[in-house]
């Protein structure tokens, strides 16, 4: 393994900055003073306001070691799947920072936001032009705030055809906020398994779908990495009996520009702009789950709407049907930023092309790796691929270990154990932004993992080896966590 990116080691020990002042140690240096000193308050001094004395060094040290012990997209591959973490053009981060809109008070009158108001209408009609769909709210904060407000939208829906209906179906392939996001909104989850293929059966949904049943709700592509190739069918037959198709768009990131949803048969859909249009989100940070409807539902979106009429941008109120506001002022805006500038800066073609290497990236993967890993569906793949831990278990090696292995070599691990349907699941996702070398030098550390657990096995039950903290007890991690130093 030449190439792998490996780790040396050299990761540095950090105490708590408490225990690495000294008294009288000083960071900065003030001017003399020229007016007379007076004594702080009381509650500003003493035992109660704890603070250490660190000179400069002390704490540009800390937190560059600290900032050492992390692991992101900007270091090295990170092939998470189902989440989609690919790396974010730093232009975009750039364009979010202009004083321009980083200052942008959301209490501006409209006269004075003519801009961002008109930023968001755009976004609204690319995001729609992008899915096929005809009209956007990009107020949800969330992929599972974009699900909660479409399943509002489909509960508004029956309510206005004054048609009771309390169950949706899922299928087992769902992400697990898809039948949380139903529940919130008094719909019942109803299951369904899907097929050998690992896409939903016409038939098996056709079982379940009658008239007390709102609509269905799939993830396209599926949480497997696979295309609902029987979406057009699944859906007629639940519009035939008068429910909705919502389908999950959060793995955008396969179809961009390419899958047109409506002709699919979707009649709302969620996008993650946090996953797909250059927003990071490890860290947890403010994301945007922009919700997008056909023209038959657009009365029913969150308010207020953005509108352009008589050459300006206003925001209009007066929406009856509407399901109401569900963030405050515009949502997450800066997000919605970085997704405008990440559309403008690639174009529809190279929004295209972006799916398709993400798309073909996985599908090498797949073909490479599939000889050493078990292949959990011998099909075409789309963003992602679903191995397992199958072929090692004879040398009691398991999913975990292969991941824990992975980290010494460089590598993030993988999404491990999900989704459920699959046995072990070890779940790739490389995304667009991997080079070819790169691609080929993770498939040669999974090969030599997979010749370590033949021939050597205590090895891989043994790592991660190369690092500050080596297997944790996860359990005890969970149940009893350790918060201090
Ligand atoms: C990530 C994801 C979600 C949830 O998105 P959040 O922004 O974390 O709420 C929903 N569905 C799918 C398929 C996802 O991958």
């Amino acid at each position: 393994m030449k190439n792998a990116p490996g780790t040396s080691g050299l990761i540095l020990e950090e105490p708590l900055l408490w225990e690495k002042g000294k008294k009288g140690r000083n960071g900065m240096s003030v001017p003399q003073s020229d007016v007379p000193s007076a004594p702080l308050p009381e509650e500003l001094t003493g035992e109660a306001v704890n603070f250490p004395d660190l000179s400069e060094v002390d704490v540009v040290r800390h937190y560059t070691r600290l900032s050492q012990w992390n692991y992101g997209v900007d270091t090295g591959m990170y092939p998470l799947g189902s989440c989609t973490m690919k790396y974010n053009p730093k232009i975009n981060e750039k364009q979010a920072a202009s004083p321009a809109i980083g200052m942008a008070h959301p209490l501006l009158d409209e006269q004075h936001c003519q801009g961002t108001l008109q930023l968001i209408h755009d976004l609204e009609r690319y995001l729609a032009a992008i899915t096929g769909m005809d009209a956007v709210s990009t107020q949800p904060a969330a992929g599972a705030h974009g699900e909660l407000a479409g399943m509002l939208i489909m509960s508004a829906y029956h309510d206005f055809k004054k048609s009771k209906r309390n169950k949706i179906i899922i299928p087992d392939t769902a992400h697990g906020t898809n039948p949380a996001s139903a529940a919130l909104c008094g719909l019942k989850p109803v299951g369904v398994k899907s097929g050998k293929r690992g896409i939903l059966e016409v038939e098996d949904v056709a079982r379940l779908m009658d008239d007390e049943t709102a609509g269905i709700m799939m993830t396209n592509p599926n949480t497997l990495g696979l295309f609902e190739e029987n979406i057009k069918e699944i859906a007629a037959l639940v519009h035939e009996k008068g429910g909705l198709v919502y389908a999950d768009g959060a793995n955008m990131n396969a179809i961009m520009g390419i899958v047109d949803l409506k002709r699919c048969g979707v009649d709302i859909l969620h996008l993650n702009l946090h996953k797909t249009f250059s927003t990071p989100h490890g860290g947890g940070g403010p994301g945007a789950g922009p919700v997008c409807v056909v023209e038959e539902l657009e009365k029913f979106l969150p308010a207020p709407r953005v509108v352009h009429d008589g050459g300006r941008y206003r925001l209009d109120t007066d929406q009856p049907h509407s399901i109401g506001r569900i963030h405050g002022f515009f949502g997450n805006f800066g997000v919605l930023v970085r997704a405008y500038s990440y559309i403008m800066s690639m174009g529809a073609e190279n929004l295209k092309k972006a799916s398709q290497y993400a798309v073909l990236n996985a599908c090498y993967l797949k073909v490479c790796i599939k000889g050493s890993l078990h292949l959990a569906y011998n099909r075409p793949c789309m963003h992602e691929v679903v191995f397992s831990d199958k072929l090692q278990q004879e040398y009691k090696v398991s999913t975990l270990d292969i991941a824990k292995r992975l980290m010494d070599c460089g590598y993030h691990p993988p999404t491990v154990y999900f989704p459920l349907v699959v046995s072990g699941a070890i779940m790739i996702e490389p995304t667009e932004s991997e080079c070819l070398e790169d691609l080929d030098c993770f498939v040669e550390v999974i090969k030599n993992i997979a010749t370590e657990a033949r021939e050597n096995p205590e090895l891989l039950k043994n790592s991660p080896q190369r690092f500050k903290v080596k297997r944790l007890d996860e359990t005890r991690a969970a149940r009893n966590p350790r918060l201090r130093g």
